[in-house]
Order: C-alpha cells, then structure tokens, then sequence
C-alpha cells in the first residue's frame, strides 16, 4: 500500500470526477476531506434485483479493500468496515481472502432487508449509533462511501478517472446480465446489450424497483449513478405507482388514505427514532388536521425509500413518499430550512421485527419472477454515449470541449465552476463530439 497524504487523494478523487455510485451522486472528494473515526463501505446493495454491487465485490475485492485504506488515509479513520449482506457468499469469500491482517478493515454481515443500504440504518447497524435527525454519518464520526465508490478512488489513484459503470440489466429483457459500459452508454444500447425486450412494450426504470426513476427518452445516457436497469410490463405494480401523477395521488388520499399507520409502522426512518410519520402527513394534506408546520417539513427527514409507498400502502396505492418529494422541493424553494435535528435518544422496540426482508419485498410487489442469477459480461464497447452532465449532487458540469472536436478516452471534457459543488466528466469513449447540450455531451467513436 502506497501511502499519500489526505489532501493527495482529495485531489485525485476530485480530478477523477467520482460522485456517490450508490445513486445520490454525492462527490466524494468533499467527504474525504473529513476527520473521522470510521469508513464504511456500503456493499448492501439494498434494491431487490440488482447485483452490480455484488459482482464488482467478487471481481474486484482487492480494489475494494485498496479504496477504503485510501479513504482512511484520507480522513484519518483508524478503523474501515465493509457492510456486506450475509448470504452474499461468493464476495464474501473474495474479501475474506484480501483484508489485511491487522484488522484495520472487517466484514460487518447484514441481514437481508431493504433498505438496508440507507445509510442512517447502516450506520446504526455497524456502529450502534443513530445519526440525528437532518443529520449525516459525520456526525457520529463516519463517512459511509458505497463499494464502487471506493474502487473508483482506487483506481483513481492510479490515474483513472470515473468513465464507466457496471450496471444489472434485469426484468422482461431476453438475456439479463451484469455488464459494464462507458458512461453515457443509450438505454437503447443497453436494450440492446440485453438482447432485446421480450415485452416490446415494456417500461424501463433506472435504478431499483424501489426508489428508481422511469425512463422517458431511449436515448439518454446513463449517469455515473446507474446501478442498474429494469423493464417491467407496463401494467406491473411497479411502474403504475411510479406514474401516478402526484395531484391524482392527492385527490385519492382524501378519499382512500384510513389512517392504518401502517406506513408509519414500517417507516425505517420512523423506527430508529426519527419523528417522521407519514400517516400524519397524510392527514395533514387530507383533514388540515395535526401540525402543518412540523409534519409537513418532516419531509426533510424521508429518505425517499419506498417503503410506505410499495409495501405498506400497497393495498391503497397512496404514496407518502411522493407528497415527502414534492412537499421538500417546495419548502426548499421557499428558503425554508430543515427544522428537525433532535438527537435520537430511543430507537422503536419494534426496530428489528419490523424489518421488511428482500423474498417479502419481491412478493409484494409482484417481481420474484425476475430474481434469477445474473452473469457478469465484463465490459461491453459502444460506438456512442450521451455523458449526462446533470446527474450528480451539486452544480450542473459546463462543457470544457467545442463541437466537432476530436477526444481522447479519458480527457477531461466538463466541469463544475471550481468554487461550487460539483463534479467533472471525462471521455468514456474516444471520438468526435457530436452534440453538446445543458444536460449532456454526445461523443461518437
Ligand atoms: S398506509 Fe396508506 S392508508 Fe394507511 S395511513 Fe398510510 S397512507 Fe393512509
Ligand atoms: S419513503 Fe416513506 S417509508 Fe421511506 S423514509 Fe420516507 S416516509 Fe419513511
């Protein structure tokens, strides 16, 4: 292991353009630069149906266990833990074989529930504390960094940037696979890759089933926060929830919402200890009863994991977790600050028996079917991408590159203003630059 100094690797990890791969799109270099006690690599991979975590962590264990020492140089953590499902057993295997004999890194098994990668649960289940409410890892002295991430920091190290992604291609295509492609690879290439729809009218839907978003134009590029790819019929639970439009999910909440706290009952936010309960903000927008002031902001303390949407409210179809979407947007464009931060003094008793597990998960919303092993095809070439330069926390990257103009695999083509939060893009493929938008860079090789 090369040693470098914290401020070495920020530098790196900025120059490398690595965001959070876990889907919030994080950049990490602003993580690393804090002084913690713990990194924890986020290898839970909570979404039912993907495995691209699962895969890099028995192709790349190595890398892994690299990435995280460098992430502990970096912020001086004394101790590294790699959050991994207990019944992943083949990665398990691979990182038992690499971690350093010093125990400076362990395995922290979980159990298999979603959404056991939120990182607020995952914290609490390393580490027994609970992060406050409108809280982050930090303050209870950890930075949580998923897998990928943290191989992206070493690779980075070693002079690559972030240019592709390995992402799940599962549910109604002909040949499902893990597979890794350049970033900014089309959906419809990736249909492609996976041999076709079996369903022609199938939907797609980038991410999870649980908190990804539909896919409305074939032609985008997938983002360095793609884990994976789904289609579904477009009849199937999944995709009719995530296309009600929000007024409809109102209107029907005044006449269908019954006031079961189910959602509150399930909510993990809820139940270690976060005062966060949807079936009162329910109320709120129904009745104009309880406190619109506390449980309407309370939708700074959602997560957005679907939880009370897909599983407790799947008899109703009412979505909590919507109106918490659009209730934040629009307090955040009011200005209005999170005014929750109440330390958690008391986790709910019932934490651990009402944990949702992944086979209930799949029965419930009807995706069981498409839970079958997936082989990883390594990395497929692309004659075209479309690097998305929007899709990450923080602001948008401006191009760095004219049109028509020749690019090499890997140069840097996009970047935030240096003194905002941001990230910057490389070529993923070498080519002419074909387009170039607000939202993306299109190269063709
Ligand atoms: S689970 Fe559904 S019906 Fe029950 S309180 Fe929550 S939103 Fe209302
Ligand atoms: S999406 Fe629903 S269940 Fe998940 S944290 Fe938000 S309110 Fe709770």
């Amino acid at each position: 292991m090369i040693e470098r100094t914290p401020e070495q690797i920020v530098k790196v990890v900025r120059r490398a353009g690595i965001v959070g791969a876990g889907g919030g799109g994080f950049p990490t270099y602003v993580k690393l630069q804090a002084e913690v006690e713990m990194i924890i690599a986020n290898g839970s991979e909570c979404e039912p149906l993907l495995a691209s975590d699962r895969t890099m962590m028995v192709t790349n264990a190595g890398q892994l266990v690299a990435g995280v020492q460098l992430a502990m140089q970096a912020t001086g953590a004394k101790q590294g833990v790699i959050g991994i499902k207990e019944h992943y057993h083949d990665a398990v295997a691979a990182l038992n074989k690499v971690l350093p004999e010093d125990g400076s890194i362990k395995l922290h098994l979980l159990e298999n529930y979603y959404p056991a990668g939120d990182e607020f649960l995952l914290v609490y289940e390393v580490t027994g504390k609970v992060i406050p409410e409108g809280g982050i890892p930090l303050h209870v002295g950890v930075v949580v960094n998923n897998v990928i991430t943290l191989m992206q920091v070493a690779e980075a190290v070693s002079g690559k940037p972030v240019i592709e992604r390995t992402i799940t291609l599962a549910g109604e295509f002909k040949e499902p696979k893990v597979v890794t492609v350049p970033v900014g690879t089309t959906y419809a290439e990736l249909i492609n890759i996976a041999g076709g729809l079996k369903d022609p009218e199938a939907v797609l839907i980038d991410g999870g089933p649980m908190m990804g978003q539909i896919v409305d134009d074939l032609n985008a590029g997938v983002a360095k926060t793609t884990s994976g790819l789904l289609a579904f019929p477009k009849d199937h639970f999944v995709v009719r929830m995530a296309s009600k439009p929000l007024p409809q999910m109102v209107k029907q909440s005044k006449s269908a919402c019954c006031q079961c706290f189910r959602c509150s009952d399930l909510c993990p936010r809820n139940l270690i200890g976060h005062e966060l309960f949807p079936h009162r903000t329910m109320r709120t927008i129904d009745y104009n009863q309880a406190d619109p002031t506390k449980h309407i902001t309370s939708a700074y303390l959602c997560s957005q994991c679907g939880v009370c949407e897909l599983i407790a409210c799947d008899f109703m179809m009412l979505s909590p977790r919507k109106i918490f979407a659009a209730y934040r947007q629009e307090l955040m464009k009011k200005g209005v600050k999170n005014p929750h931060n109440r330390k958690v003094s008391e986790v709910n008793s019932q934490f651990e028996n009402r944990k949702v597990s992944i086979p209930t998960v799949m029965k419930k919303i009807d995706i069981a079917k498409y839970d079958v092993k997936l082989n990883y095809v390594g990395r497929q070439e692309v004659k075209k991408v479309r690097i998305p330069l929007r899709r990450h926390a923080g602001a948008p990257a401006l191009p760095s590159v004219a049109l028509w103009q020749q690019v090499r695999m890997c140069d840097l083509i996009a970047q935030s203003p240096q003194d905002k939060l941001g990230t910057c893009y490389h070529a993923s493929i070498g080519g002419k630059v074909t387009e170039i938008s607000e939202d993306y860079i299109e190269i063709q090789g």
